[in-house]
């Protein structure tokens, strides 16, 4: 057992908020033994009927949970189950279980976990977060179906009230469950930002830590916690002065959450009366319509990755229009700046069929990769010329390295312009994701108007820490005083221009003062963060 005193456990805040309470194991039945018998080639007709009456009954629960959610919370939330009933109705499914319960001759639970957990597997490890994070909905739809098996009510039932719940992972139903049992908060092991569950919570206002590793094990049934879903800390058996910094922590935040979200379509002007622009981080439609309901100036970061990622082949130009045209209507009237295809290396697009490189983080990706593959390339910027005639675009270019990586993009953008007869090029930019970019920041800006800084790749390649290892937050520090040196040099090196910073540090209340301090009027942030951000600026 590891020595358990005055310590704290670093995850990532996925639903921000300050909470305290005991802690309480949670072990879903994924993870609990139940019985594996195996059965003669004549019981599996038998064994194939109760797998389909189990689907028959969660198909029908589904549809009441998705009324459910759909009358007391929200529409856009209740798609997340009725996708949930598609994946039930994708005949293939039960076409796999068929066959793995022919050929192996054993009971049906045991059946559902095998084919849901290989299923899961595949997706898991894919390489974007988007796709491995839908591997929570095959979780989940595999825990009701054994469930139905057993002829077990779901065990979170059980669960008692005004506890911090610690779980390995938690499915979305799992989450819309929790909200009946007034859970004061909840640290899970696996559970991604952008995932259904995390959207869930942060909707049901829960603070939720993730990220840490074998949390079951880490932390005792009926433990005190205070848990700190901003900055993403858990911290057993404190002391006083921890409690009372926790407390106070806490007073500070909920009354600035209540001021802020009054204010939130109010401009943020600082003290001394400087206007600094609160922007959205944005991948898809739902964010654009958050993002505008929270109060955003504009969309500082249209991340294009989504759009790809969920395909199977590549997207047409026409395909790209259309589907950016519809998630960008909710903020037709702000200002947009879309992110090119920042895929590569780390984030592999399958039907892309590029040569393995050895050392990912520092290979092809971002524009290095579209300089390699330019009808990649040549479609999305075909389609932000034509749909920058109905917005008011700009573009701009993620891990650009070279001032000539950016001149390139230029001239492409130039001829294609002019293919599509169009005089005027909507405004281009440079991400600043590297040192050397930010070193030579003054050369990249002879082809780029605009600069936006990505902290979240910057820290890792100054720190030399991965921002995906989990054992390397210590050295994953974005605003390190190393991290911070560079961002000031690139806001001197060119004090005309627009810089931006739309990295996770835009998003942290304890970082704005510093941010203004070095002169930038522009962040762009997680959609929900917008109007505690913008209190923020205001108080500073
Ligand atoms: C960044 O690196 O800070 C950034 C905003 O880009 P992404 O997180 O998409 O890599
Ligand atoms: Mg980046």
């Amino acid at each position: 057992m590891i020595m358990k005193k005055n310590r704290q456990l670093i995850g990532r805040g996925i639903s921000p908020g300050y909470v305290s309470g005991n802690a309480y194991i949670y072990k879903d039945i994924l993870e609990r033994d139940y019985n594996l018998y195996p059965i003669s080639e004549q019981e599996t007709e038998k064994e194939y009927k109760r797998i389909s009456q189990a689907f028959k009954k969660t198909h029908h629960d589904l549809t009441i949970l998705t009324r459910s959610v759909e009358r007391e919370l929200d529409k856009d939330l209740a798609d997340i189950f009725r996708s949930h009933k598609m994946i039930l109705k994708n005949p293939s499914l039960l076409k796999d279980i068929k066959v793995e319960l022919e050929k192996e001759c054993v009971n049906a639970e045991h059946i559902i976990k095998t084919v849901f957990t290989r299923y899961q597997y595949n997706l898991s490890s894919l390489e974007h977060s988007f796709l491995r994070e839908r591997a929570d909905d095959i979780a989940d739809l595999a825990k009701r179906l054994i469930q139905s098996l057993l002829g077990v009510e779901n065990l979170l039932e059980t669960v008692p009230p005004d506890i911090i719940l610690i779980a390995k992972r938690l499915s979305p139903s799992d989450i819309v469950f929790l909200r009946k049992k007034s859970i004061l908060g909840i640290v899970v092991e696996f559970c991604g930002t952008d995932s259904h569950s995390a959207i869930l919570a942060r909707g049901m206002g829960i603070p939720v830590i993730s990220g840490i590793t074998n949390v079951l094990e880490q932390i005792e049934n009926g433990e005190e916690l205070l848990l700190d879903g901003i900055t993403g800390r858990v911290i057993l058996q404190h002391d006083e002065k921890q409690k009372e910094d926790f407390n106070q922590h806490n007073r500070e935040y909920n009354k600035v959450l209540v001021d802020a979200k009054k204010a939130c379509r109010d401009p943020a002007i600082t003290r001394d009366g400087m206007h600094i622009s609160v922007m959205a981080n944005i991948c898809c439609y739902e964010d654009a319509h958050l993002a505008r309901k929270n109060g955003a100036d504009g969309i500082g970061l249209y991340r294009l990755e989504q759009l790809y990622l969920d395909q199977k082949t590549l997207p047409t130009e026409h395909e790209l229009t259309k589907k950016l045209r519809l998630s960008l209507k909710p903020v037709e009237n702000l200002p947009i700046t879309v992110r090119l295809l920042d895929v590569g290396a780390d984030k592999a697009i399958p039907y892309l069929n590029y040569a393995h490189e050895y050392n990912l983080l520092f290979s092809r990706r971002g524009v290095r990769l579209l300089l390699d593959y330019r009808e990649l390339m040549s479609s999305q910027i075909n389609a932000l010329l034509k749909l920058s005639g109905e917005f008011s675009l700009r573009i701009i270019v993620p891990m650009v390295t070279l001032a000539e990586d950016m001149k390139q993009v230029r001239e492409m953008t130039e001829i294609l312009a002019k293919q599509l007869g169009i005089n005027k090029i909507p405004p281009l930019g440079a991400m600043i994701e590297t040192p050397a970019a930010a070193l030579c920041a003054a050369e990249i800006a002879q082809y780029a108007e605009f600069f936006s800084i990505g902290t979240n790749d910057l820290t890792q390649y100054v720190m030399a820490a991965g921002r995906e290892e989990e054992f390397m937050s210590q050295y994953y520090i974005q605003n390190h005083p190393a991290v911070l040196e560079l961002m000031r040099q690139v806001c001197q090196a060119v004090p005309d221009y627009e810089i931006e910073i739309c990295g996770e540090l835009a998003g942290n209340p304890n970082a704005i003062p510093g941010l203004l301090k070095m002169g930038i009027k522009h962040l762009s942030v997680f959609p929900l963060c917008i109007p505690v951000i913008k209190e923020v600026i205001r108080n500073s």
